[in-house]
């Protein structure tokens, strides 16, 4: 049995910008991510953990679903052609799944997803694969919330 997960003292889930909060239930909180993807969402759990294995049967069932009901909403309202996904939780202490929607017209299709603040020094890409900053608009933020809403608190259970 491993140590509990070490808590940072400034937390930046837990000291989010609320206006970046999409949706959120006891257990997860869906944020709107940065724009190097239209759309990238982040659904994180609120309780400190960083690794799957410490959570709960119940827990990873439900994280798994919350992100189930949340890529539903992404590809109904962004109609992207795929999704990516990635479970993290290595600077935040709350493991998070980043949904990164991928269209054939992305300047990377077909590649993993760049993530331009890790792309530094040596690591830049080359200027085909540079991904511009692509903010959602306003009314698909809205519409995209309005479809979480709906989704309603039953199908986060
Ligand atoms: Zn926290």
């Amino acid at each position: 049995m491993r140590a509990p997960t070490t808590i940072v003292v400034k937390c930046k889930l837990c000291n989010i910008d609320r206006t970046r909060v999409l949706f959120e239930t006891d257990t997860c909180v869906v944020v709107e991510g940065f724009p190097h993807h239209r759309g990238h969402i982040v659904v994180a759990l609120k309780k400190h953990a960083t690794r799957l294995t410490e959570l709960g049967p119940g827990e990873y069932l439900r994280f798994c679903r919350d992100l189930m009901v949340v890529a539903q909403a992404v590809e109904e309202v962004l109609k992207p052609d795929k999704l990516n996904y990635a479970l993290l939780g290595n600077w935040v202490h709350h493991l998070h799944w980043h949904i990164y929607p991928r269209y054939r017209t992305d300047p990377d299709w077909g590649q993993p997803p760049l993530i331009p603040w890790k792309l530094d020094g040596n690591r830049v890409p080359p200027p085909e694969l540079r991904v511009e900053g692509r903010p959602m608009a306003d009314m698909e933020r809205e519409e995209l919330k309005r479809v979480l809403a709906a989704s309603g608190e039953s199908n986060f259970r």
